[in-house]
């Protein structure tokens, strides 16, 4: 059953950026399915989120676009929305200038599918600084709308 998705949710993991994107990834799953007890979703991961974003700015989607992933803190938000999740703690560093091009990208495609009407860091939700302080909202809206 295809969902209404107008939002996208931007998040920081909180574990070290230069970690390669399969050991972030192997982390998340691991952590996902013991924590908030995800079965494993139609890609074979229990990731809550649908895209992540390794530090040298490749990626790979971790939860295909029709499911309701579980990182928003926010139910209906969750419903409406696409996840994605750079790798970096960015409270104390930065997102990579590559990871914010992959950022780009992948918002970029999402559109190509989905009417988009805004993309937030978890911040906006949730009383956190997700994605980080050093990655700003300006940052957010560039990567959604570039100049
Ligand atoms: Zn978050």
């Amino acid at each position: 059953m295809p969902r209404l998705i107008d939002t996208i949710i931007i998040h920081h993991s909180v574990t070290p950026r230069d970690q390669t994107l399969a050991k972030s990834i192997a982390s998340f799953d691991y952590n996902h399915s013991v924590r908030l007890h995800l079965e494993k979703n139609k890609l074979g991961y229990h990731v809550a989120y649908h895209y992540v974003i390794g530090g040298k700015g490749d990626w790979k989607q971790t939860r295909a676009d029709d499911e309701i992933g579980f990182h928003a803190s926010n139910l209906t938000v969750n419903k409406r929305s696409i996840g994605i999740c750079l790798v970096g703690n960015f409270d104390i560093e930065t997102p990579s200038p590559s990871q914010l091009w992959a950022l780009r990208d992948i918002i970029k495609a999402i559109k190509g599918r989905h009417f988009i009407k805004e993309v937030s860091g978890h911040r906006k939700y949730a009383k956190k600084t997700c994605p980080g302080k050093n990655m700003t909202d300006k940052m957010i809206l560039e990567a959604f709308k570039p100049k």
